[in-house]
């Protein structure tokens, strides 16, 4: 079996204690290691853990943030031109130096991770145990980044040409290391950045900011940009000066932006519609947790999550993993963010009317093997059905919420074909013991990022470069934390031959 976590990776410091002081950041010539996650093991780390959620339910952060507030065109003109000088002079800067600037970040980062896990709680409503692995994955972006812009500068006899502006779109669900990730990405690359928060997260990326400025990165380099979502948003999306648009969100939002304009030089981490395989000649316990782990983690409200089982074979009749699943599920420990007990969080906000409807009804065929259950208004329990019918809508659509299908298929074939037949291909998992049939799936499974016997969330910087096919990509299809993302941030041209 496969266990994936940060601590187990060859870094300087496994177990850290979050009280002491933080360890030398390695040099940038150094090896990129990921960052530890915080190990709730240590005591000290649990009483530090406690106290920034006990701050999260009064926290005020970010919210008298010195975001850049244009309210109509001619504002966003202007910033768009202050933020254009900056990156043109940037851009002119020896990669050395954007990579110090980026070690520099990282370093700020984690300085502020316990500043950072209470403003995402108090905003979002993540979970401590979600909300810390994405700060050190905001980290790892940055030092991640940082090599790879050394070694940016000739690939094979072609000259990289930094662009001079980048805009961030960022999403809600990972409020720290996606847009941050963009930012890093856009700064390693030799481009300013102009950062627009999702409406949902503002006053996090107003942390995120904050702690860089502070931390020496000049703020015409990276701005935050605090516009409506109207007129003067869609003017800062489609500016002509803007040299590359980094989105993370719906499909939905992708077509909306291509809508206004169909050359908006988009790279966009759209929606997915995941599954997990589960076939006979899997580990069981191994698979009920990790699917547990893909469908409800941060209240399956990541791209990332699964949101269909496809059982096979003779797992159809036995109601061995439909039993332990049931288990699983409604023992999962669901309540406020600012507890450290709480397994599973709120919702970002109330249901919106598409996931409502998959909270609350049933297809033809459908049956609840868990109902979920409205706790208070963004707080729900999770909810487990079965007899999801191919081609029904929940086998198609993406809900982004606490609820996930079982499906059933004679073969392995079968299944792979049920998870095919989605517009998406984010990710993807399969449960088996099998060499033959891991074989098999690797041949014929449609999707990005592809997972053996763990969760489909929570990709690792580096180790598992994160980006989908199909509808779960739009542009340029770069994986963001891989070898090939910064080179789709900037222009190539033939090094001129010398004789
Ligand atoms: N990278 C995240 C993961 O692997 C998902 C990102 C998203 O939901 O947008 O879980």
């Amino acid at each position: 079996a496969l266990r994936e976590t940060r601590g187990e990776l060859p870094g300087p410091n496994r177990t850290q204690d979050r009280t002491a002081p933080a360890a030398a950041p390695r040099g940038v010539d150094e090896p990129f290691a990921g960052e530890p996650d915080t190990d709730p093991a240590l005591p000290a780390n649990r009483a530090w853990g406690r106290a920034a959620l006990v701050r999260a339910t009064t926290s005020t952060a970010g919210i008298e943030s010195d975001a850049d507030a244009p309210t109509d065109s001619a504002g966003v003109d202007a910033l768009v031109e202050r933020v254009r000088a900056a990156g043109t002079v940037w851009g002119t800067r020896p990669a050395a130096e954007r990579a110090a600037l980026l070690e520099t970040a990282a370093s700020a980062l984690a300085a502020g991770r316990d500043r950072l896990i209470e403003v995402s709680a108090s905003e979002t409503g993540k979970t401590i145990a979600e909300a810390d692995p994405e700060i050190s994955e905001a980290i790892d972006f940055a030092r991640y980044y940082a090599r790879q812009a050394l070694g940016l500068e000739s690939v094979d006899g072609a000259r990289f040409e930094p662009v001079a502006l980048t805009l961030v779109v960022g999403p809600w669900n990972f409020p720290v290391a996606i847009p941050f990730g963009g930012v890093a990405a856009a700064l390693a690359a030799g481009s300013a950045v102009i950062l627009k928060a999702a409406p949902q997260a503002r006053r996090t990326a107003a942390v995120v900011c904050e702690l860089l400025w502070a931390a020496g990165v000049p703020r015409d380099l990276v701005a935050l940009a605090d516009v409506p979502e109207d007129e003067t948003g869609k003017a800062l999306i489609t500016h002509e000066s803007i040299d590359r648009v980094i989105l993370t969100g719906s499909f939905e939002t992708a077509e909306l932006f291509r809508s206004w304009n169909p050359r908006l030089p988009l790279m966009a981490e759209t929606s997915g519609k995941n599954a997990v395989i589960v076939t006979p000649a899997a580990d069981l316990d191994i698979a009920v947790a990790e699917t547990v782990r893909s469908a409800f983690g941060h209240a399956g409200q990541k791209c990332s999550a699964a949101s269909l089982v496809v059982l096979v074979g003779s797992l159809e009749k036995s109601d061995r993993f439909t039993a332990q699943l049931i288990d699983a599920v409604t023992s999962l420990r669901v309540g406020p963010a600012d507890s450290p007990l709480t397994q599973m969080g709120p919702l970002v906000e109330e249901p919106g009317e598409k996931l409502l409807g998959a909270l609350t009804r049933l297809e033809p065929g459908e049956k609840w093997l868990v109902e979920p259950r409205r706790v208070n208004d963004s707080l729900w329990t999770p909810g487990v059905k079965t007899g999801v019918r191919r081609g029904s809508a929940f086998h198609r659509t993406e809900y982004f919420g606490p609820v996930l299908g079982v499906m059933t298929a004679p073969t392995l074939a079968d299944a792979i074909s049920i998870v095919n037949e989605t517009d998406f291909g984010l990710t993807s998992g399969l449960f088996t013991q099998d060499p033959a049939e891991l074989a098999q799936w690797l041949q014929s499974v449609e999707a990005g990022n592809l997972y053996v016997n763990r969760a489909t969330t929570g990709a690792i910087v580096e180790r598992q470069p994160f980006g989908g096919w199909k509808r779960s990509s739009v542009g340029a299809g770069t994986k963001a934390g891989g070898p090939s993302y910064l080179a789709a941030l900037g222009d190539w041209r033939d090094a001129p031959t010398v004789r």
